[in-house]
């Protein structure tokens, strides 16, 4: 908690976020909204510890991260958190569900083709496996995307703008799908998204504004502009 993320520019020291203390329940689902440019994809870098803050302090499932070296956060990120980026990252050679088998296989996982064969079904792709991303369209690639963020089985899911690009349709389809992987495994969600209905679907609502972060009330959400 409390923390700063201070970054050098040509134009000096630039601090993005300014003391953030931010308590996620496990299980719990947490929407953060708010501008562009506020500090919501850096703030989600650092809690998936996929960077490192100026100041403060992260515990992720119990452990602080300030004590691990890069090998035992890269380690930790491998069992207990998943990421899904707003830009989909698939591997472009490689099947939809290559794409959703490497991770599984990368972590020695024995039956990581059956498994991910089960979790393309279950996103409803059952009939694209041998699909590559250029073949599918943006929603099914987000689809696969979220299959892959969860064959791991993380402890928690951080989303930056899932829906993003998505029209209507695929958007709430993905979003059920997130929901419904949240309440089925447990797991944590942790979304940054600028669609209120999405963010509405969350147990808890933040906003980020310029480097910090406040609650949201529920029924409060008209004060979320851009
Ligand atoms: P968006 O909704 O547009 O994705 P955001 O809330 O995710 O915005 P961030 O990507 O977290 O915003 O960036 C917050 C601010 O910090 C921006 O003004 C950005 O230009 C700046 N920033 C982020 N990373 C760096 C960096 N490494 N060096 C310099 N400035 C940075
Ligand atoms: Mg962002």
């Amino acid at each position: 908690s409390h923390l700063v993320k201070t970054v050098t520019t040509q134009e000096g020291e630039l601090t993005i976020l300014k003391g953030i203390n931010l308590d996620v329940k496990p299980g719990q689902s947490v929407a953060i909204l708010g501008p562009s440019g506020s500090g919501k994809s850096t703030l989600l870098g650092l809690l998936a510890a996929l960077d490192t803050p100026s100041s403060g302090e992260i515990w992720l499932d119990g452990e602080p991260l300030s004590g691990l070296d890069e090998e035992q956060k890269a380690a930790l990120r491998k069992q207990k958190v998943s990421f899904i980026f707003q830009s989909f990252m698939l591997v472009d050679t490689l099947s939809a569900l290559e794409n959703v088998m490497l991770p599984a296989e990368l972590a020695g996982v024995q039956d990581a083709r059956d498994r991910a064969k089960r979790m393309l079904e279950r996103v409803g792709l059952g009939h694209r496996l041998t699909h590559y991303p250029k073949q599918l369209s943006g929603g099914e690639q987000q689809r696969v995307a979220i299959a892959r963020a969860f064959i791991g089985e993380p402890k928690v899911l951080f989303a930056d703008e899932p829906t993003g690009n998505l029209d209507k349709h695929n958007a709430d389809k993905v979003a059920d799908m997130l929901f419904a992987m949240n309440q089925e495994s447990a797991t944590t969600l942790v979304l940054v998204t600028h669609d209120l209905h999405l963010a509405q679907r969350c147990e808890r609502q933040l906003v980020m504004d310029d480097g910090q972060l406040f609650e949201q009330g529920v029924d409060d959400t008209a004060a979320v502009g851009e």
